[in-house]
């Protein structure tokens, strides 16, 4: 009997034991016999000694294991778990010699989950993206035509319409500079940035760059530092990027003629800068999903203030490659406070 396979045979189970991927050897009556431990860590419920069939109760499934027990062969099929969370697996079930009228059965899961919410995120990135390029694009066409037609000789019209359509194209230039930008920061993301960048430096930088930008709202820009310089390990342009996304929010979403407050603390192992404004805050909901791309609270808010949806975004994503965290306090009508911490710099060295 040495060319069948006997799924008690303890060479049999070291065998699955030693496997990477996940592995189940079934029986010719359909019980597990051995499992890798990649399919222990995969579907839990499933033992030794288990009625596959028990655990997961799919009819296609059952068919197809019992398929080919029975008449040898492979086949390969998608299963959709729903419960606990929605899982997808793809298993490959093989006949093995042995048995009499069935044949014990060699399962293979492939986990698909998590490539299947990556597509997902990849297909709903790309109708974002360009569902915003085109509002402003089918925009810029009207009134090329309009200015073609119509309003050919409206001089009036077309100082008006020029400077709407120049609008348009900032806000398109706007929005591929941002993807650009995401895009360069995840391509190295797996980077972390070393050089020393010091907070107080790049805050002072900000509330000077954007202090005509505060006045046209009548906000006030406070910076509450350390006489010292506070370092952190970080790449200087993205740091600065970071601060520009946060305060330009602040202004945008708070209050006019409120006060923004950015105040860099610093600590052992940790520094961290926040910005605070006293605008309408955020309601709860919103919070988890802020940093996705494209999403807003106020849509309509956001085109207005000439917001592309992608800032928080970009700010997450800086975070990351940091090594940071970002957190995000808010409540309505209590403002909103976006708070990034980064390693120190000295920190890092040391570690
Ligand atoms: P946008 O380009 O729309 O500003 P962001 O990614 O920077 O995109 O922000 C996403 C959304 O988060 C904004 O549209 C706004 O609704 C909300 N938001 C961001 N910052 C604040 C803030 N300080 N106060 C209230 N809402 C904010």
């Amino acid at each position: 009997m040495l060319d069948t396979v006997d799924p008690n045979a303890p060479a049999t189970q070291a065998l699955i034991e030693g496997m990477g991927a996940a592995v189940v050897l079934l029986d010719a009556q359909g019980v597990a016999r051995a499992l890798s431990p990649a399919m222990r860590a995969l579907i839990p419920a499933l033992g030794t000694g288990k009625l596959l069939t028990l655990v997961l109760r799919d009819p296609d499934l059952i068919e197809a294991i019992d398929g080919v027990a029975r008449h040898g062969g492979r086949e390969v099929i998608e299963l959709i778990e729903r419960v606990p969370v929605e899982r997808t697996f793809k298993i490959h079930i093989a006949a093995l010699p042995g048995g009499v009228w069935r044949s014990p059965v060699l399962l293979t899961f492939e986990d698909l989950s998590e490539q299947r919410v990556i597509e997902r995120m990849r297909v709903d990135f790309v109708a974002n993206a360009s569902h915003e390029l085109r509002t402003p694009l089918a925009s810029l066409l009207g009134f090329v035509e309009t200015l073609q037609g119509p309003a050919r000789n409206d001089a009036g019209a077309r100082d008006r319409f020029l400077a709407i359509m120049r609008e348009q194209g900032l806000r398109m230039a706007r929005l591929v500079d941002d993807l650009l930008s995401l895009s360069r920061i995840e391509l190295r993301a797996h980077l972390a940035p070393e050089t020393p960048v010091d907070l107080v430096g790049i805050s002072r930088e900000i509330v000077d760059s954007l202090t005509l930008m505060a006045r046209g709202r009548d906000v006030t820009l406070t910076l509450r530092a350390p006489a010292a310089p506070v370092r952190v390990a970080g790449d200087r342009d993205e740091l600065l990027r970071l601060m520009e996304n946060l305060v330009e929010n602040a202004i945008k979403y708070g209050k006019r003629g409120g006060e923004v407050v950015i105040d860099v603390q610093d600590g052992p192992v940790e520094a961290s800068v926040g910005v605070r404004d006293d605008g309408p805050g955020i309601a709860p909901e919103h919070l988890p999903r802020l940093t996705e791309r494209f999403y807003r609270v106020d849509t309509a808010a956001s085109r207005e203030a000439g917001g592309t949806g992608l800032g928080l975004a970009i700010v997450k994503h800086i975070v990351l490659r940091h090594r940071g965290r970002l957190t995000i306090e808010s409540a309505r009508g209590e403002g909103a406070t976006f708070r990034a911490v980064l390693p120190r710099f000295e920190a890092q060295r040391a570690g």
